[in-house]
C-alpha cells in the first residue's frame, strides 16, 4: 500500500494550518504551525505574503488539505470522489463519508491511536479486527452495525493496556460508540454532514475535480 513517507509538519506548514498529523505533539509548543507558521522552501516566507490566488488554487489546495489530513494519497482520493458521484446523495457530503468510514479514521475517532497516521501502522501490525476478523488494510471501509476491536492477544500490550483512561476522556462522534473495558466500538450509522468536524470545503473539492 502505498503511503506518503515524507516530513508531516511540512504539510501543515504548507497549507497554513494545523492538521494534526502527529497526535500528541500538535497539542504541544513543539508544533512546527506553533514555532514557524510559513511555507516549507527556501522561498516559504516569501509566499506568505503572495495575495493573489486564483480560484483554481483555492480549490486545489483545499483538495490536498483534505488528502492531507486523512492521509489518502491522489489516486485513491480521485476513486473516492468518482464513487461518490455515481450514488444519490450530495456528493460532497458523500466523499466525506468514504474518508471517515475508513478503518484508520474509525481507529482514531474511536481514541484507540492519537492520529491517523499512527491507526494506520496498528492496523497494518494486525491488532485490530472488524466483526472478528482481523484487518490490515487501513483503507477497509465499514459499515453500520460493524464492530471494530482491539485483537484478543493485543490487550496485554501496555499500549492497549494503558488506553483505557485516554479512551474515557475521547470525544466519540456521535455515528460510533466506544466499549472501553471492552477496548471495541461499534458503528452505528454512516456519519451525517454535521457529525464530521474535518474543517474542509467539500463544495470546493467538488469543484477542482469537475472543472
Ligand atoms: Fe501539524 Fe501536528 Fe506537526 Fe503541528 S505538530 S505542524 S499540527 S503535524
Amino acid at each position: 500500500m502505498a503511503r506518503y513517507i515524507g516530513p508531516v509538519c511540512k504539510l501543515c506548514r504548507r497549507e497554513g494550518e494545523k492538521l494534526y498529523l502527529k497526535g500528541e505533539r500538535c497539542f504541544t509548543p513543539k508544533c512546527a504551525i506553533e514555532k514557524r507558521n510559513q511555507p516549507p522552501g527556501q522561498h516559504g516566507a516569501s509566499r506568505t505574503f503572495r495575495k493573489k490566488v486564483s480560484d483554481y488554487g483555492i480549490q486545489l489546495r483545499e483538495k490536498q488539505k483534505a488528502r492531507r489530513i486523512y492521509g489518502v494519497l491522489e489516486r485513491q482520493f480521485r476513486r473516492y470522489y468518482a464513487d461518490a458521484t455515481r450514488g444519490t446523495g450530495v456528493t460532497g457530503a458523500v466523499l466525506l463519508q468514504y474518508l471517515e468510514t475508513r478503518l484508520d479514521n474509525v481507529v482514531y475517532r474511536l481514541g484507540f491511536a492519537s492520529s491517523r497516521k499512527a491507526a494506520r501502522q496498528l492496523i497494518d501490525h494486525g491488532h485490530f479486527t472488524v466483526n472478528g476478523r482481523k484487518v490490515t488494510i487501513p483503507s477497509y471501509l465499514v459499515k453500520p452495525g460493524d464492530k471494530v476491536a482491539v485483537v484478543e492477544g493485543s490487550r496485554k500490550n501496555a499500549y492497549f493496556a494503558e488506553l483505557d483512561k485516554g479512551l474515557k476522556s475521547a470525544r466519540t462522534p456521535g455515528w460510533l460508540t466506544v466499549d472501553a473495558r471492552q477496548l471495541s466500538g461499534a458503528v452505528m450509522s454512516l456519519p451525517t454532514r454535521e457529525q464530521i468536524d474535518t474543517p474542509v470545503k467539500e463544495q470546493l473539492i467538488i469543484e477542482f475535480y469537475s472543472r
